[in-house]
Formats: C-alpha cells, structure tokens, sequence
C-alpha cells in the first residue's frame, strides 16, 4: 500500500509538492481551507472585471517550463504566454517617465539615452547576473538547507564576493545616474528586503527581469493556478476545498493524521504549504522547531495595501504594470523595515491589466490594481485604508493625467486583516520571509520537523523564498526530501 499523504493549503508550492509526491506513487490529498484553489494567487471576479489578487509579474519562465516538463508537459499545454512591451513603466519625477522595452536590445538603448556610456556597463553587469543565473538555476536554488556543504562549490566559492556585498553596492559600482541605479533596485524588492541587505547574488533578479522578459499568462495569473490544479489532477492528486486543517495529529512523536473541520483524516506524512508559523501553531508548543521570539526577530517582507478598482472607462498614458516611484523610497522603507509604521508617502505598483486582456473587465472599462507595501503587523482600519486610497489616487491623476476618481464603478480593498483571516498569515504577512543574507538557504526555517517525524513544511517561508518560480521549487525540494526519508514502496 502506498503512503498516504495530507498537503495542507493549495498555492503553488503545495500544488507543486502535492503533484511530484503523487507522480512519485504516495496517496496524496490536499486539504485547502479556502472556497478557492491558488492560495495568495486566487481571483476576483465581480461586476464583470477579473483582478488577480496577488501576484502579477509573470517571471522566469524557465522555471514554469522546467516544472511542466517534469511532468511530461509544456507550459503551452496549460495556458498560454504574452511577453509584455513594454514589460514596465516608472513614474519618476512629475513628465519624466522610463518604460523598460520587451527587448534587452532596446533596454540597452533606453539605458544609453539616460546616461551616456551605461549601455555597455548595463552589458557587463548583466553577464555577471548571467552567471550567477545559471549557478542559481542549475543548482542552489534547488538545495534543501540542510547543511552548509550544500552551497560550497567550486562556483559558488569563486562568486563568494557576491554573497558578501550588497545589490545597492553592487549596482553603484556600475552606474552613476539616480534613476538607472532605482531600476536595476527595483527587481530585488521582490525578495522582500532592502536592497543595501539583500546580497548582490540576487543579480540574478536583474537577469530575470531584462533578459527573460515580464510576461502575462492569458486571463491571468489565475490561469496558472487553474493549469497547475489540472496538472495535480492529472497526476492523482485529490484536491479538497473548504477543509480548514485545525490540528495535526501526533503520536510518540510520529504524525498520525490532521483534524480538518472536526473530523480526523488519518496519514502517514503531512506536507504543509500554510504559512509556517501558522503550521507549527497547529502543534503543541514544545513540539514546534521555532519559538515566537525566533519569528518576532525576523525581517519579514512586507504586507501590502492593494486596491481591486474598476473604472467605467480607459485610461490613458499607464501600461499594464506602473510603478511610481515618484517619492523617496528610504523614508518608505524606513518605515516599513525600521519604524514599522504606515508610511507617510509610499512607493506604489499599479497593475491595469485590461489593457493587455480585454476580457478582465467591461467593454470601454479597465481594471486596476493598486499595491502599496507596507510593514506586516500595522494596525489596519477601513479609514486607513480609505486615507491612503485618495493620497494615491490624486498622486496616479496627477502623473498619469487622467481623471480616476469620478469614474470608479467598483472597490474593494485587501490588507492585513484579510492576509490574517484568509491565509492565517503571521502579522498579515504578503510574501513571507525577507531574502536578506541571514535568511538564505540554510538559514531560512527548516523543510523537515525536528521533533515530528512525517511532518514537512514548503512554501515562501522556507526554502528558496518568496515570489511564485522559488514557490514551485519549494514543493519540489520537500518532495524530494519526503522521498528520501520514506520511499513509496
Ligand atoms: C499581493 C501580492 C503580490 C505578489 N506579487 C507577486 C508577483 O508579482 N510575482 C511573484 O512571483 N510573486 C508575487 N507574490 C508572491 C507569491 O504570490 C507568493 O510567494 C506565493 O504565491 C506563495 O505561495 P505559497 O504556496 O507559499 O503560499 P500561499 O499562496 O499563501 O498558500 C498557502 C495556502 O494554505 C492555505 N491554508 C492556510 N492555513 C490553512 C489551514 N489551517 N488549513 C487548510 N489550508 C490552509 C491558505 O488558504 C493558502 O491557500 C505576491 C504576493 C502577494 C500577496
């Protein structure tokens, strides 16, 4: 008989694990609380506009394809691709605007047209990002964490220095103009940290964003959700919705099973994609790998204040991703990393992406998203978040040129309470554990439990990170790990 296994929650690092165990010959069934399969990637469909309510920049490619193709199958066979042209546009200053092209050819152009000489330097600093791609991709994003040897190699100990510097430092070595130095800054965000402590070792953002290209998945990023849960049918996998998993069930140390809506659900190993903090809080307290103190310490990446808005008509002069970068980032992120605060004017992403897919809201209509990061923890009222909508949107008027607020016909707003109550986030967290230096790799929290055995974790709060590609390489490398430790026959 083969094992059975309980994946608790369905975003993509548990749809990943759940479909390699089941390939692999385990009995797998995931439990998700949720009406909705995708985790922080669900939808919102409602008076005829579609939003995405979490992630939105489809990036490395590479990374979905490989996972695919694990399974015998192609990106193509689930959904299907646009690259975006251009792939983002910055709102610096009031009329100056840069839009990164579809193209590194045209990137290296926009590049020389604001600074005179940087084309060439951007060709350097990106052969660097190159190798450090490769060395990621084709090896350490993969590992475990167990042990430091994992990580030493004959690259990556001649590309030490890259651990031991900064992408801020990295970046000014390079390049001398304000507003080049934001862009190539801006990839790292992602990560969750500030780029003076994230390692220049995550270049590799940069070579992800100018040379792999900012893609759309046609009808959404909900749609990779959808390819992904058909690819865990596909496979075997059982995918139960509205199955909230309250406790975990142990016996001399052993797991036994999970207690979902009141009823037992018996198992010989459970995989949880749920926040860790959430997973281990399903545990007594002497059972857990981390105490509270060892979560408060940590730098976590930020929550945000996003804005689900439709308009009843088109806007002009945005493109489907727009970040305004327009005020100065250190006082905000002063105030999301140090202060922890609301801040006073923050840096904001706007996502409109009827412009390129039609179908995500009425005719002559768009639909908007507004995230805006904040610190995880803050308190969060409808008046707060009311507050900061009217700030942004006369900031989005006034750059962009456009009459917005007259012409919302739909809002909804989504903040920490919700990342809480939706996804038992620790402090409303939105993308989990920062990548800073101290929480790379073998220092992020642990895919196995140390005091239960058959108990694994995977998701963006353990190994590679946080963003979708690290999510999907998460399920594979508990998968890997579980084999390991019980093989299925
Ligand atoms: C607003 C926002 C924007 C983002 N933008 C991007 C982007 O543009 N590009 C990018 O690559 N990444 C982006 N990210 C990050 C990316 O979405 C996440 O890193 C990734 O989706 C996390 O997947 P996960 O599997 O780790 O966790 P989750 O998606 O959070 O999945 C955990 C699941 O566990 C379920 N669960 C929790 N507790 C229980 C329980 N007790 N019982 C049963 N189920 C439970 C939850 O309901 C959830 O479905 C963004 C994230 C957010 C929030």
């Amino acid at each position: 008989m083969s094992k059975k296994i309980i994946v608790i929650g369905s975003g993509f690092s548990s749809l990943s694990a759940a479909t390699y165990l089941s390939k692999y010959g385990y009995q797998v069934t995931i439990l998700e609380k949720n009406q909705d399969f995708g985790g922080r990637a669900r939808q919102l469909k409602s008076n005829g506009f579609i939003f995405d309510l979490g992630p939105s920049f489809y990036w490395m490619p590479d990374v979905f394809e490989k996972y695919f193709g694990d399974f015998g199958k192609k990106v193509k066979d689930y959904y299907q691709l646009i690259r975006l042209d251009p792939a983002y546009k910055i709102f610096f200053e009031k009329n100056k605007t840069v839009s990164i092209p579809g193209s590194f050819e045209k990137i290296l152009s926009t590049f020389e047209n604001i600074e005179r000489g940087s084309s060439s330097k951007l060709k350097k600093f990106m052969n660097e990002a190159e190798i450090n791609y490769s060395i990621a991709m084709n090896g350490i994003v993969f590992k475990p964490g167990f042990s430091i040897f994992e990580l030493i190699t004959f690259q990556t100990v001649r590309r030490v220095k890259y651990f031991m510097t900064s992408i801020k430092s990295e970046v000014s070595k390079f390049f001398n103009n304000k507003k080049l130095k934001q862009i190539l800054e801006f990839p790292v965000l992602f990560l969750g940290a500030k780029p003076e402590n994230t390692p220049a070792f995550y270049n590799i953002m940069n070579y992800a964003d100018f040379k792999l290209g900012t893609w759309y998945p046609k009808d959404g990023m909900y749609s990779v959700v959808k390819g992904m849960v058909r690819l865990a049918e596909e496979n075997g996998v059982k995918l139960i919705s509205n199955q909230n998993v309250e406790a975990i069930i142990e016996e001399n140390n052993k797991i036994k099973g999970v207690i979902s809506n009141g009823k037992n659900i018996y198992c010989d190993i459970v995989v949880s994609g749920a926040d860790y903090h959430h997973t281990e809080s399903l545990l007594n307290s002497h059972q857990r790998n981390y105490s509270e103190s060892y979560w408060d310490k940590k730098v976590f990446a930020p929550s945000a204040l996003l804005f689900y808005i439709g308009l009843n008509k088109k806007v002009r002069n945005l493109e489907h991703h727009n970040l305004f970068f327009d005020v100065n980032f250190d006082e905000h992120a002063s105030a999301i990393y140090n202060n922890k605060k609301w801040p006073d004017a923050p840096q904001f992403y706007v996502t409109v992406s009827s412009i390129t897919d039609l179908k995500s809201a009425p005719e002559n209509c768009d639909s908007f998203v507004i995230l805006i990061p904040i610190a995880p923890g803050l308190e969060d009222t409808e008046s707060i978040r009311n507050s900061y909508l009217e700030k942004i949107l006369t900031r989005i008027e006034e750059h962009s040129e456009n009459k917005i607020k007259d012409s919302i016909i739909f809002k909804k707003s989504y903040c920490i309470n919700d990342f809480k109550s939706d996804y038992n986030s620790y402090k409303g967290n939105a993308y989990g554990l920062a990548n800073t230096l101290f929480q790379t790799a073998i220092f992020k929290p642990k895919l196995r439990s140390k005091k239960i055995k058959g108990l694994y974790f995977t998701g963006q709060l353990t190994v590679p990170g946080p963003g979708v590609p690290p999510a999907l390489i998460s399920g594979k490398i508990v998968s890997k790990t579980v084999m390991q430790d019980f093989p299925s026959q």
